[in-house]
């Protein structure tokens, strides 16, 4: 266990959210905990929870099923492990390890039947998440996460390069199919696991979050493939369409509008502007060609240990970038029962600019397999 990163993520983490009077955090097992510990706790409905008193020099406790105790990494210089059997009431032991405090930050993945037991058990006590409060834990890269991002951006870019050189097989193919091929190269390029594969072709390419099927592709049509695994602990995300033959012309000039309004949200990130100024940088180029309408999702999510965190591009976030951020940028156009288009990379942000993580081609290109 590397004690020296965790402890410098927790003296990171607690001067930020003393910074935001929390006299308490609640974190439940999942990727905060993670991040905090390197312990994959169990996703089950025993809770595991990091509690702690920021801004305190008090060490943090985790509570943890009796059980699963031995598999809580030893890091008596963090925190303390607290094991509870199934005759304990977990919730009741956190309140009282939480005391008196007045405001309580809760991690976003706290199950509602552990908040609400909290919450009549500490009458007194405001509670509020920590994307609310701070704008999550994990959302600030440091630059070896960063590295890691751009590596695991770098094999996403391999699989996509493949498809462009139509070195992936797509007419006369299921989109199951092509996923599951997709999903083999993303592991041979050295993918530790895939984390999720659209292949949406024709109409179905209208749909973004659409899950590959039965449909087999046509020659003349949209393919849309979004997909993503992790590599060393943190997530790779890319979308590139291919059309299979000559392109309309209707459809390359969507595309172009697609692709500026893309270019403008990457050139428009940087420290110090809004979350919602780097959406509203892609969304005013498809307004202006008259798809405003079409593009019906926001601009991007972060990326780190979860292919999406925090922070959120999208209307109406004021959040400020800082250098450390990693994102997604991908405006999409969708025009229903016809065809969908969607332009992906992730970027991480430095002192002055955002650096794409995924570089392959960023044109509609037109594959004859
Ligand atoms: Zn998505
Ligand atoms: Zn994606
Ligand atoms: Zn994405």
């Amino acid at each position: 266990m590397d004690t020296e990163l965790f402890a410098s993520r927790w003296a990171a983490a607690s001067t930020r959210l003393a910074q935001a009077d929390a006299d308490a955090l609640v974190v439940r097992g999942g990727s905060d905990l993670f991040y905090l510990t390197g312990y994959h706790a169990s996703s089950m409905e025993r809770i595991t929870a990091f509690v702690a008193r920021p801004g305190s020099s008090e060490r943090p406790v985790i509570f943890a099923p009796q059980i699963e105790v031995p598999l809580v990494p030893v890091a008596p210089d963090l925190y303390q492990v607290v094991g509870w059997t199934d005759d304990d009431d977990p919730v009741a032991m956190i309140a009282s390890e939480i005391g008196s405090a007045n405001r309580v930050i809760v991690s976003d993945e706290l199950w509602a039947q552990h908040l609400l037991g909290l919450q009549a058990a500490l009458p007194d006590a405001g509670f509020v998440s920590l994307s609310d409060s701070v704008g999550g834990l994990r959302s600030v890269k440091n630059d070896d996460e960063m590295a890691r991002l751009q590596t695991v951006g770098g094999l996403a870019n391999q699989v996509a390069a493949q498809l462009q050189a139509g070195e992936i097989p797509l007419v006369g193919r299921t989109e199951r199919a092509i996923a599951d091929d997709i999903t083999e190269r993303l592991l041979a390029v050295g993918h530790d696991t895939v984390e999720f594969c659209i292949v949406a072709s024709g109409p179905n390419s209208a749909s973004p979050h659409h899950h590959p099927g039965e449909r087999v592709v046509q020659q003349g049509e949209m393919v849309l493939c979004d997909f993503g695994g992790r590599h060393n602990g943190y997530c790779s995300d890319i979308t590139r369409c291919v059309w299979t033959g000559p392109i309309p012309d209707d459809v390359a000039a969507t595309w172009d509008v697609l692709q500026k309004a893309q270019q403008a949200a990457v050139d428009a990130a940087r420290p110090g502007v809004t979350l919602s100024d780097v959406d509203e940088a892609a969304r005013e180029v498809i307004a202006d060609a008259g798809f405003g309408q079409r593009f019906i999702h926001r601009t991007g999510h972060g990326i780190g240990t979860e292919v999406h965190e925090q922070p959120y591009v999208k209307p109406g976030n004021d959040d400020i970038v800082v250098a450390g951020h990693a994102f997604s940028i991908e405006p999409g156009i969708y025009i229903d029962g016809q065809w969908g288009m969607r332009l992906e990379d992730i970027v991480v942000v430095i002192d002055d600019r955002a650096i794409r993580c995924t570089t392959t081609d960023h044109r509609l290109i037109s594959v004859n397999v």
